[in-house]
């Protein structure tokens, strides 16, 4: 196949399946569960991660991600829960980032004692907050930049080298930059995980992971995750794989929307704070620039105390208020009321999330749109 290098050549075009049939212009779907197996050589079944499909889309995230090989899941907790399994047994110690995605925490906190596996989460997310826990049974670095809710960032060449130092192998939740913001792998992190339920897949509308890596790595993950199910549907690949054609496109406008909205919000007499990489009051902003190619169309910000943050969310008309994130529709949530409700209000203010802090998901629409919605629903809950 050829190799292509420009980001929405690859995105529009790497791994397509030839429609040899009609000459169709894009992949058809291929359904089957059932395959030959007398003198081949690929025995294909759905679970084995190898049909036409999941191997085209495969192909396209691989290549985005710069690594080798890639396997994509039936969600983003799957890629995660496999890729751990795979590397960690009974004895072994993992260091994760302190602020990690809810979901990966509860699978930590909920599966890992049973399995005899030990973990710490840091304090910070300097260097030297993952090199105090390391200890001789440790065997897996884990990061998410940037974080979720407050967008913070971690230094990705730093950890990749402390690993590599160490001998570990160095993971990365890479969902909230998408590939074509950061590419961990070009920094020396080992294995890149995606919940492709959002940026990858981009229109709330899927559920899907993914795993990028060596094709060491992604043999051994294949090897565990035959063993525990959670591959992806060929339709699901398709729309996953029709998705991505437009992931530069989509990414680019979210980006500059973000950006855009941060500014518009800093500035507002409203708000309080903002958290965006892309501000120069960012405390990360240096180390965005160095290793983000854009700076994401996630950020967050708190309204001035005598603003109701629900009453806000109800007054918007064009920004929904939802779970998830990373549609090309503007979506709005307060994480203290859903993905960090259960970690309680003590440890949310230890963590810096405070009750009034709102995770904003900037889509595709006009920019002019998104802030008149803002500038209303602000308007309607400003007491005169
Ligand atoms: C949503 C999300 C996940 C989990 O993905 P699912 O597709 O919901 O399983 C993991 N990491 C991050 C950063 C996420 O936002």
């Amino acid at each position: 196949m050829t190799k292509y290098s420009g980001l929405n050549t690859i995105c529009t075009h790497v791994g397509e399946i030839k429609d040899t049939q009609f000459g169709g212009a894009v992949s058809p779907i291929f359904m089957a569960s059932s395959y030959p197996y007398l003198d081949v050589e690929v025995k294909r079944y759905p679970r084995y991660f190898n049909t036409p499909n999941q191997e085209a889309v495969a192909l396209k995230i691989a290549a985005l991600e710069h690594a080798e090989s890639a396997l994509t899941f039936a969600s983003g907790m799957a890629a995660i829960s496999s890729t751990l399994l795979t590397f960690l047994k009974h004895g072994d110690h993992v260091v994760f980032q302190n602020e990690i995605y809810g979901g990966a925490y509860n699978f930590v906190v909920e599966e890992f004692d049973k399995f005899g596996i030990e973990y710490t989460f840091t304090k910070g997310v300097a260097i030297a907050d993952f090199e105090s826990q390391i200890k001789k049974n440790t065997k897996v670095i884990y990061i998410e930049t940037p974080s979720n809710p407050l967008l913070t960032l971690t230094d990705i060449a730093g950890i990749a080298k402390l690993a590599k130092q160490k001998g570990l192998i160095s993971m990365i939740d890479n969902t909230f930059a998408s590939p074509v913001n950061q590419t961990p792998i070009d920094f020396g992190i080992d294995i890149v995980l995606h919940s492709a339920t959002k940026y990858l897949g981009g229109h709330s509308d899927i559920c899907a992971g993914a795993v990028a890596s060596t094709n060491d790595n992604i043999n051994k993950i294949f090897q565990k995750s035959k063993n525990l199910g959670g591959n992806m549907s060929d339709f699901m690949c398709y729309l996953l794989e029709r998705s991505i054609k437009t992931l530069g496109l989509r990414v680019a406008q979210h980006n500059a929307n973000a950006l855009a909205m941060a500014t518009y919000l800093e500035h507002h007499k409203a708000v309080k704070k903002v958290y965006y990489p892309g501000l120069k009051s960012h405390p990360n902003h240096q180390l965005a620039k160095a290793q983000m190619k854009g700076f994401g169309g996630m950020l967050s910000f708190e309204l001035k105390d005598e603003f109701d943050a629900t009453a806000f969310q109800k007054a918007l008309k064009l920004v929904k208020p939802s779970l998830s994130l990373a549609g090309v529709e503007s979506t709005i949530l307060l994480p203290a009321l859903t993905s960090h409700a259960l970690m309680g209000a003590k440890a949310r203010k230890e963590q810096g999330i405070s009750d009034n802090l709102l995770r904003f998901s900037i889509g595709v629409e006009e920019l002019e749109d998104i802030i008149a919605d803002v500038e209303q629903a602000i308007k309607k809950i400003t007491k005169s």
